[in-house]
Order: C-alpha cells, then structure tokens, then sequence
C-alpha cells in the first residue's frame, strides 16, 4: 500500500499516515466547510469581477436640484438621497440607468409640453454631469461601452426615461430622446397616460393595455433600438407589449407576483412567456413589492392622509421634499412595518429562475425611487445581493448573468432587431 521507503520504515509510514489523515482533513474543512468570512471575501471577489449593472434610480430628479452634486458622498439618513458617484464605487456598483422620471400630469397640449421640458432638463443634467466628471464616469450609449468605461476605472451612466408621458402625442420626440442617449423607455407610470394602462391607476383601465398611439410607439422604439420596459403596465399593457414588440423586452423594476401578491408585480405565466420572449425582469428593492406586511389599518389611513394632501413631489421646493420625508419617517416610527430584507430579494430571484430560468432575471433597485431596503439601503450596500446569492449557491457565471448579461442581451438584441428594421427600410 506504501511505497517500498516507508514499508521498511514503519515509523515513516504512520508518519505519513498521519500527515494524509490531517491534510485530508484540513482540505475537506476549506471546500466543505467555508466560513462566513471566507464566503463574504469570495463573494466580494465576484462582485468586483462581473460586472454590476442596475436598470433603475430615479436619481435625475436629484440631479435638476441646484446644488446637487453627484461626486460628493451624500449621506441617506440626511438627505434621502441613495445614489452618488462614490457611493456606487463603494458599493462595486459598475454602471447604471438614469430614468429620467416625469410624473403623470394633464394630458393636454400643456400638460405635454411641460413634461417634454422636464424629460429634456433631466436627461440634460445627466449629461452634464457625465462630463463634469468624466475622471470617474462616463456616458454609455450602446451595450459594450460598460465593459470598456469599466476598464477605464469608470462608472457607465445610461440613460432611460420613466412614463411615456414626455413623449405627448409626436413620434418624432423619440428619435429625438434616442438621440440623447435614451436607451429604454417605461411605457407608463403610476396612472394611465396616452400610450397604455398603469397597474395602480385608481380609476382602473382606460385602453385595455396599450392603446394604438402606444402601438405606434412601440413601433418606432423597435425602430430606434430603445428597450421597451413594461414595468408599471398593467397585466394587458405586458401581453400587448409581447404581442406588439419585434424585439425581447424588459420590466426595469418589477417582483414575482406569487412570492408578494402587488398588481406591480408578475405572475407566473407572465414570467414564463418573458422567457418564450428572450426578455429579463430586473428584481426591484421597494419592500411592498418584496414582502408582504401584516394588515396594519392604523398605518394604512396615516399613510392615505399623507398622500391626500400631497402635491406632486416635482412640483415641491426643497423645504417641502424634507418635510414630506420627515413626516414619512416619523410614521414609520410610529406605525412600523416588517423590513424587507436581501433574503426577501433572492427569494424573488430564486422563484423567477425556477420559473423563468437564470437567462432571465436581473437588477433594477430603484434608487431615489422609494428603493432602498435594510441592507440594500442605498448604492453603497449593492454588494450584498451578491453575497447572499453565493450564499445560497449561485455561481459566477450565474451572478454574471443576473448583475449584467441577461440585461445586456436584450440590450444587444434591440439593437440587432432595430438595424435589420432600418435595413429592410432602407
Ligand atoms: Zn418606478
């Protein structure tokens, strides 16, 4: 059983027993047995090689505040603020999207040309700050450019727009918002607009999913390249957008619907045929979505009295944005909810892989948003995703797909499916 050294030195051979018995220990304790601390510095070693990509922060409408500056550290507590340059690069997060977010006003003339101004000065700021700080970001515009401003050492800054609404009743604003860099567009917000159905308009549906104005838009997205984001849609806004788009589309901000019942949130079929479609649903930190909280009646009229006599939050002054936030806090305070965890996060992502697969599910936090949950509670606590998905086993390569490369397919899908539309035309 030994070599011929150590049958002639039985001394040598326990020594060597002993030793094969120890090493063999010692080496089944670090592939079998990983301590916390091991784990956490493995997955904190993925983390920094894939690359991190979140589809959603509502940071612009931080970014028109005067004064707002995106590379200084801001501290959330303080200001509500969850999004800065260092704060992203604390966190390992590698590249993001701006939605430029108008809230859902008049639909008229007015009210159109109003939001058209805001869309632009929001998109704006974004790009204004992407060259003020062109040592530590830079603008991306096409799928590859976050691999190469990675490389770089930047942050990739991508831009979307959330509500269709600045888009009014003229197709050619688009092409003028693509032009920009906009790169997807949310169809609709929190109530119905032009182009389709919101999940939580209090008045219910008006078009029966997308209208045929929002066709039209769908259209000329597939056109352009620009990712078409269901999230926010109704259930028939989802069915049309499979039905109407030429290319895979994207929910930027959305959850699974059987893991937490919210009409914001997909069910299972829906999650199945964005499968059939080639799509990704980005995983979104808002705790409703995340989990469901005991019935709390109290809390539910304190909130409703708030939000009744509230003005839209655009339309508010500085001093009005904290106010609003410190009487949120003190009700939160007073009526407390269960928080939403990171658990709660990689449920959901684990529910979509069983159902959907790993090839379609991704990340959209919704960062000064209403996103923000304990532990992923601004850009600079991202990397806990990724720890408790190797916690519950997910490889590299998985995490790779979920942080960027399922999102980045469809991205590179849009835009194959947008040229072969303009070659045909051509
Ligand atoms: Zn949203």
């Amino acid at each position: 059983m030994f070599p011929k050294l150590y049958r002639s030195y039985p001394i040598f051979s326990i020594v060597f027993a002993i030793v094969l018995l120890f090493g063999c220990t010692a080496k089944q304790a670090t592939t079998e047995v990983e301590t916390e601390e091991e784990l956490t510095k493995r997955a904190l070693e993925i983390h920094d090689r894939v690359l991190t990509l979140d589809t959603h922060a509502d940071t612009p409408l931080r970014m028109i505040e005067p004064g707002f500056n995106m590379a200084e550290r801001h501290d959330p507590n303080e200001t509500g603020s969850k999004v800065d340059y260092p704060r992203m690069k604390e966190g390992g997060l590698d590249a993001i999207f701006f939605a430029a977010f108008v809230a859902q006003d008049i639909r008229d003339d007015d009210g159109n040309t109003r939001a058209k101004a805001l869309c632009l000065q929001m998109i704006d700021s974004i790009t204004v700050s992407t060259q003020r700080n062109s040592d530590i970001v830079g603008l991306a515009i096409n799928p590859d450019d976050a691999y190469e401003l990675e490389k770089e050492g930047k942050r990739a800054i991508y831009i979307g727009i959330e509500n269709g609404y600045p888009i009014g009743k003229d197709l050619s604003n688009i092409e003028l918002y693509y032009e920009k860099g906009v790169r997807y567009i949310t169809l609709v917000h929190s109530s119905n607009n032009d182009l389709a159905d919101s999940a939580t308009d209090s008045d219910g549906p008006e078009h029966g999913g997308i209208s045929d104005f929002g066709a039209e838009v769908v259209k000329e997205m597939n056109r352009l390249g620009i990712m078409v984001d269901v999230s926010h849609g109704n259930d028939s806004v989802f069915y049309d957008a499979i039905a109407l788009s030429k290319a895979p589309i994207i929910a930027s901000h959305s959850n699974a619907r059987s893991v937490t019942d919210h009409n914001r949130n997909m069910t299972d079929e829906m999650l199945k045929l964005m499968a059939d479609n080639g799509g990704v649903v980005q995983l979104t930190m808002l705790a409703d979505y995340l989990r469901e909280a005991p019935p709390n009646a109290a809390r539910d009229s304190a909130v409703a009295e708030l939000r009744a006599n509230m003005k839209p939050i655009s339309e508010m002054t500085k001093d009005e944005r904290l106010a609003l936030r410190k009487s949120f806090q003190e009700l939160n305070e007073k009526y407390p909810n269960p928080p939403a965890t990171v658990q709660h996060v990689v449920d959901h992502i684990d529910h979509i892989v069983k159902v959907a697969g790993i090839d379609h599910v991704g990340i959209g936090c919704d960062f000064d948003g209403g996103g923000g949950i304990e532990g992923i509670f601004d850009a600079s606590e991202v990397m806990n995703i990724t720890i408790e998905l190797v916690k519950r086993g997910y490889t590299e390569e998985q995490i790779e797909k979920i942080w960027s490369g399922n999102l980045i397919r469809v991205f590179k899908e849009v835009q194959a499916v947008a040229e072969q539309i303009q070659s045909s035309q051509a």
